[in-house]
């Protein structure tokens, strides 16, 4: 391990250059690569021999994408995908058998709770939704049938904590896998392979890429077994990342120290400007003392709390719409992780296909608002939001 901090690793370590000695990495946009003989091909197809043949089974602008990411998630193997609900297929693909369960909490992305109720059950593994919160829920949830468990921490979409520590626990006496998507923090913010997570899970999408311009997942693991699963499994069923989306991410990462510091701190101003508001109800962030898992949130994420707040306010679905509807320039959109500040309805937009029952148990209402704060000045987008609120106008 590195005796490097955060930023330097994200800049510094685990890049090489080409006989150019280009100073930014470069691009290898090339779907094949040329043997020097035919023995020699032999010997890559058949393992003997490391070297890259065909860009789904390897590409060097997305291999150092892999090592990079891996570095400052501190796993053992990390794997890119297109997306990140490819990578999430992936890890159903690699590790779920016909019999299998897993045990997932409520509070996760839209299309991921999609995926474990209604796309993997076609394939014979059930799924227990359970309360990300309480650990009795999960402990009774596990069967010797259990192979994963998932949770996301902040979840999407009102920032609630994991107990990491714990669920690795539970993970490990039930032997299962503890799955962590971690999109919503960033391995600057926090590293579940340190609390015990077996595989960390991005979409890329995001933060790591946090100027909302390409689409890309990976699964990083603690052990080099697993990730060599998942790697044979993509490099198969093909969803695998794109030399050029894996380019512009490690670019990314480059400034990704210094943008989770901005998004953090940009978010604590708006969550405590929010609290000082007419017509709201209530804010989600867990960087406010009275988020119920704040003790859990300065644990975990040391250095900040992310982007992501959430807010109700009083008058419903209406009032929401119309608040959203009077900001001048925040941009109405389903997508986080971007330096532009997002604003969404998560209601009728991101949790539209969850059901009623399952969004009242998350407390997703008509009111509620999802913020994903961006790198612009925080009064700046605290002053729009305020165009928002009938008393302002
Ligand atoms: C967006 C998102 C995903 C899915 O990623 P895609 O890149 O859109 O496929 C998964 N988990 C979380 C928390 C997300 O925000």
């Amino acid at each position: 391990m590195s005796d490097k901090a955060f930023s330097t690793r994200a800049i510094r370590e685990h890049w090489w250059q080409s006989s150019a000695n280009e100073h930014s990495q470069a691009l290898f946009l090339t779907s094949s690569y040329t043997f020097n003989s035919a023995e020699e091909a032999a010997d890559v197809f058949a393992e003997r021999k490391k070297a890259f043949s065909y860009s789904r089974f390897g590409n060097p602008t997305v291999a150092m994408f892999e090592e990079r990411l891996n570095h400052l998630e501190g796993g053992a193997r990390c794997v890119a995908a297109s997306t990140g609900m490819s990578a999430i297929t992936a890890l159903c693909m690699a590790f779920l058998e016909q019999g299998d369960h897993v045990v997932c909490a409520r509070n996760c992305f839209g299309s991921t709770l999609v995926l474990f109720r209604q796309i993997i059950a076609k394939f014979g593994v059930s799924v227990s939704i359970v309360d990300l919160n309480d650990l009795e829920q999960w402990r009774e949830a596990c069967t010797a049938k259990t192979k994963l468990l998932f949770v996301e921490t902040p979840a999407n979409p009102l920032l609630d904590i994991a107990d990491l520590d714990a669920l690795a626990e539970i993970a490990r006496d039930s032997g299962a896998k503890l799955v962590v998507d971690n999109c919503f923090a960033t391995p600057y913010l926090q590293r579940p392979i340190e609390h015990g997570a077996d595989i960390v899970i991005h979409s890329a999408t995001k933060y790591i890429d946090g100027q909302g311009r390409a689409m890309g997942g990976a699964l990083i693991c603690r052990d080099a077994e697993d990730g060599d699963m998942l790697y044979r499994l993509l490099r198969t069923i093909g969803t695998t990342m794109s030399a050029f989306d894996a380019w512009i991410f490690l670019k990314s990462l480059e400034t990704l120290a210094l943008r989770m510091r901005c998004h953090s701190e940009n978010a604590l101003y708006v969550a405590q400007w929010l609290v000082k508001q007419p017509g709201i109800e209530r804010v989600y962030y867990p960087g406010l003392e009275n988020h119920p898992q704040h003790a859990l949130a300065k644990r975990y994420m040391p250095e900040g709390f992310g982007g992501m707040v959430s807010f109700d306010v009083r008058g419903g679905q209406k009032a929401a719409w119309a608040l959203i509807d009077r900001c001048d320039w925040l941009s109405i959109s389903g997508n986080l992780g971007d330096a532009r500040t997002i604003i969404t309805h998560p209601d009728t937009t991101t949790h539209a296909r969850v059901s009623d029952e399952d969004k009242a148990k998350m407390g997703i209402s008509g009111a509620t608002i999802r913020l994903s704060v961006g790198l612009e000045d925080a009064q700046d987008i605290c002053q729009d939001l305020a165009k928002g609120f009938p008393s302002a106008s």
